[in-house]
């Protein structure tokens, strides 16, 4: 079966790798050149969208940041999943929030703002600081705002301004305003569902954010609770779309509460460990489902720490040498703080993983791979 997914990134690249085994064969579209190509070899299939819209099988999608123009003739095939609704819904955080509000589910408070004065009165309303991001653009941190005093409203404002004015009939750029959550931790569940509406879920995951960019994310025992009520969101906003393939909600814990930060309809990077701490990971679930497979196990087999190398070239070989570590390239070309590949690792139990990190700890050094030590410390412990 051949498969075209939207997005030549690492998302397609791992879908590729997962999707091999299978027999399901990936050929990716570069969103930026209007290529289609191998998502690992890169090479060229000389063909238009067009083209390979006919003669796929299935098509998906790996980021939500795709023309209106595309997303409409993948739609009309009849082959694209998880459509184009949902990824509109991941790709424009109004949107995202009319969908949670309809739902009941959670999130942070918010006003959307087009003008000076919803700014003004998102102060009294939300409180300071006040989260500030764009509606339609942001990734990774990227296109955000803090708003710390009413002294920085007018430059904060000046540069929203810039912003929205750059927006074009097509492509509107809104923001909106969140309030500031004072979370106790971040998590996120990651689960997929069938075209039958069947539907399994991932172990939630804690994740670690370092300037807006996850850095590293633990998959282990998790209260029940916390489960259950990622499970609820992720049934009602699943079902409310509709939705098929694999989707990830990112939440933020507050005393033992979740509320919904945002939806990404797609893989994740805070799934990457369910390469190597289940039977079937989020590339290779994401495939089945599209493309009306039975869904894999979702179940942890093995507790398993993601760690993101972001910006580095190489890592040191060292790493491989410690069983059950494993490095994923992406092949992309070196950038500070670009996401070039990320480490897994897995052990029998808690403690087992701690040492794992500890030993990882001495080799990756803390300013490129913050928060691996503290992690070490805190399973030790456990
Ligand atoms: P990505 O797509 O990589 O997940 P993003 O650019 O879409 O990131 P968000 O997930 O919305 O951005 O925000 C990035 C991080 O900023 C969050 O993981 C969280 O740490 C922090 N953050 C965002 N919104 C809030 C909020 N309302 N209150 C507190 N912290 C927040
Ligand atoms: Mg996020």
């Amino acid at each position: 079966m051949n498969i075209l997914v939207l997005g030549a990134g690492q998302l397609a690249r791992m879908m590729s790798l997962e999707g091999a085994p299978l027999n399901l064969n990936v050929r990716a579209y570069d969103v930026g050149s209007k290529k289609i190509i191998h998502p690992l070899t890169l090479e060229d299939f000389n063909q238009t969208l067009e083209q390979a819209i006919s003669l796929v099988d299935v098509i998906t999608s790996e980021f939500e940041h795709i023309p209106d123009d595309v997303l409409t003739l993948c739609c009309q095939s009849g082959k694209f999943y998880p459509g184009k609704a949902a990824i509109k819904t991941g790709g424009d955080r109004s949107i995202e929030k009319a969908l949670l509000d309809t739902t009941g589910v959670p999130s942070a408070p918010y006003k959307l703002i087009t003008e000076k004065q919803h700014l003004l009165d998102a102060v009294p309303l939300l409180g300071l600081p006040l989260v500030i991001k764009t509606c339609q653009a942001g990734y990774d941190g990227k296109g955000q705002w803090r708003l710390k005093s009413l002294e920085q409203l007018d430059s904060v404002w000046d540069e929203m301004a810039g912003f929205i004015a750059s927006g074009t009939q097509t492509l509107p750029h809104t923001i909106i305003a969140e309030k500031m959550i004072p979370f106790d931790r971040e998590v996120s569940v990651i689960g997929v569902r069938d075209k039958s509406g069947n539907v399994k879920t991932y172990p939630v995951t804690e994740n670690q954010h370092t300037n807006g960019v996850l850095t590293l994310s633990l998959a282990a025992a998790m209260d029940d609770n916390i489960q259950q009520q990622a499970i609820d969101a992720f049934n009602k906003l699943a079902a409310s779309m509709d939705y098929v393939g694999v989707l990830a909600i990112e939440f933020f814990e507050v005393a033992g509460t979740l509320m919904v930060n945002e939806i990404a309809p797609r893989v994740h990077n805070s799934g990457h460990w369910t390469q190597q701490g289940t039977a079937c990971s989020q590339f290779e679930n994401h495939l089945r489902a599209v493309s009306g497979l039975p869904m894999g196990d979702t179940g942890i087999q093995k507790p398993s720490v993601m760690i993101n190398v972001l910006g580095q070239a190489s890592i040191s070989t060292q790493v491989l040498e410690i069983a059950d570590v494993k490095s994923h390239w992406y092949g992309k070309e070196q950038k500070v703080g670009r996401k070039m590949g990320h480490i897994n690792v897995s052990a029998e139990n808690n403690l087992a993983l701690g040492k794992k990190l500890a030993q990882l700890a001495d080799i990756l050094p803390e300013h490129d791979y913050p928060g691996v030590r503290s992690m070490a410390e805190r399973l030790l412990q456990s």
